[in-house]
């Protein structure tokens, strides 16, 4: 195991993971834990730095820390703050793409992705037409994050899986990395601060579910509350309907102050007007407390119709407030760069 490729990437690794690979006596814990916590912080891995010069040269071909190349990087200024999307290489020559979302207070988040493609070809989404090509492993997804932070010099609060992917369709990496992330010698991330949006697995939401992390963020892309126009904007609902769906998301564990996020990507004519409005509020209702984001539909290479205009997205947002919903309209960030929701992967940068 002396060449990069034969390393293990201590990104996948918890601190338990990487105890027990390294091989060294849990009396060694303290300064191993100290070689991992620079290799998960800093992007650093020098255990010279650490551990004795005989154990130092025993671990030090065995393991590395796998930062991603930044292929590209573009930012565009907003009302918030930046948004930044970076197109990030893999090992293997594949790319994904993470974007920093500014928000009011400036607590940004990271977008990253959890797959290579992905397979559920929603209508409305650049990374789904190109099909799944493979899945990221939990080093990969972790990789992102320490990437953004360490490389790119990116400050965030919060991680949300809603990049390149589904999630829930690759149980392995995700979970693996959310181990990494909750991990208090890893990133030691706070349950809430990070956030799983699915396209809508009800297996892969009850699977979520048992790895008992009650504090985690949940949100899933509705889109439209009936299942012909959902089926028709979201192939997954062929396979999955609303009924199963709903009652996966009302099973999710919640937390006291738990809101379930509701996407809902705004496209006129196809899935806006008072009965969609009503629609929302009574899937709601079978779920339990959610906070509606509405998205305002950014038109990508394959358009499937055009963005709202003001008055429109207001008027069903008015609508969905009426209906008793918590409702949050998410400015469309980063069109211009082939950043916001439904573009990555497209035509922009990749
Ligand atoms: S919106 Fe998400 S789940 Fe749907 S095709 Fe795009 S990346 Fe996949």
């Amino acid at each position: 195991m002396n060449g990069i490729g034969d390393a293990v990437d201590i990104l996948g690794l918890t601190f338990p993971a990487f105890m027990a690979a390294s091989g060294l006596s849990p009396g060694k814990a303290t300064n191993l834990r100290r070689a991992y916590a620079a290799a998960l912080r800093e992007g650093r891995w020098e255990p010279e730095s650490h551990l004795s010069r005989v154990d130092a040269s025993l671990l030090s071909p065995r393991f590395r820390v796998g930062l991603l190349e930044a292929v590209t990087v573009v930012s565009e200024a907003g009302e918030f703050g930046s948004t930044c999307k970076a197109v990030l290489g893999l090992a293997d020559g594949a790319t994904v793409e993470c974007v920093l979302i500014p928000s009011p207070g400036g607590k940004a988040s990271l977008c990253v992705s959890s797959q290579v493609g992905c397979r559920m070809a929603c209508a409305f989404c650049e990374t789904g037409g190109a099909g799944l090509a493979r899945n990221l492993s939990a080093a990969e997804i972790v990789a992102q994050a320490v990437t953004a932070r360490v490389a790119l010099g990116w400050e965030f609060r919060n991680i949300v899986f809603m990049g390149m992917g589904e999630p829930l369709d690759n149980p392995d990496g995700v979970s693996g990395a959310l181990a990494v992330m909750f991990d208090q010698a890893g990133l030691g991330l706070a349950q809430e601060r990070v956030t799983i949006c699915t396209a809508g697995l009800p297996d892969g939401i009850e699977r979520l579910k048992a790895l008992g992390y009650r504090r985690l963020g949940l949100s899933v892309s509705l889109n439209a509350p009936d299942d012909v126009t959902r089926s028709s904007l979201m192939p997954v609902n062929r396979v999955f309907d609303l009924d199963a769906l709903a009652a996966a998301l009302a099973a999710f564990p919640s937390r006291r102050n738990f809101a379930l996020g509701v996407n809902y990507c705004l496209v006129p004519g196809v899935n806006d007007g008072p009965a969609a409005a009503a629609g929302v509020a009574a899937f709601v209702a079978r779920v339990g407390r959610a906070l509606v984001n509405v998205i305002p539909y950014n038109p990508g290479s394959r358009p499937i119709g055009r963005a709202p205009t003001e008055t429109e997205a207001d008027a069903f947002v008015a609508s969905l407030r009426a209906a008793g919903l918590d409702v949050r309209v998410r400015a469309p960030r980063g069109r211009a760069l082939m950043a916001a929701c439904g573009q990555l992967g497209g035509r922009g940068l990749s």
